[in-house]
């Protein structure tokens, strides 16, 4: 059932990690970071670049402290630190996303989400050859999936647990069509599904 460890390059991580700041604030980001053995990022965050800055088992571990230090409402601020995460990419990384100049007012909704999905899984894929995610498009709803998925390498639960996952596609969806849809982890690696799967559902009221 192991996963071989892999790494996650310093674009990826400094993006992270001024998500959980903007949404923990400097304190609770130094918390975490020394909860995962992190502490060498302690304001010194990993430059722009696409050169390897921790394992994958290591992000995994940040995840992990952060659902640690919340208890019960870790759900919540991890989809909210995966909201700002997307929000740093169209920021910081509009090209790595492919987004740079794009206008996708005149493509139905479909093709929008579609759009910003494939974004999503060319811009991991170039941050690192051995992620392997797609979008699948064969069931009614069009979905995001991940079968190198960072955020539960090494766990397991009964219950998805990507939460920050589901918050970043959210996020996205909404980008691309300027209405927030319900986004469900129906599957997850953690729970011994054979990849992580996040599903684009109805557009909320
Ligand atoms: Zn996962």
């Amino acid at each position: 059932m192991s996963r071989p460890d892999s790494v996650i390059v310093n674009t990826i991580v400094r993006q992270a990690l001024v998500s959980v700041e903007e949404v923990m604030g400097a304190n609770g980001l130094h918390a975490v970071l020394r909860a995962s053995k992190l502490d060498r990022f302690i304001g010194a965050l990993p430059p722009n670049d696409l050169n390897p800055a921790i394992k994958t088992s290591e992000y995994a571990a940040l995840l992990q402290a952060i659902e640690n230090f919340y208890g019960r409402a870790s759900k919540g601020m991890l989809r909210r630190i995966g909201k700002a995460s997307f929000q740093y990419g169209v920021r910081e990384q509009a090209a790595l996303l492919g987004i740079a100049g794009v206008a996708l007012k005149l493509l139905p909704e479909k093709q929008r989400i579609k759009f910003i999905l494939n974004g999503l899984v060319n811009a991991l894929k170039k941050s690192n050859p051995e992620v392997n995610a797609w979008v699948d498009e064969t069931g009614e709803n069009i979905a995001y999936v991940e079968k190198t998925c960072a955020m539960c390498w090494g766990r397991q639960s009964e219950q998805p647990i990507c939460h920050l996952y589901v918050g970043s596609v959210g996020e996205a969806v909404l980008w691309a069509t300027g209405v927030e849809h319900e986004i469900i982890e129906t599957h997850c690696l953690a729970k011994g599904d054979e990849y992580c799967r996040f599903e684009v559902g109805a557009a909320k009221a």
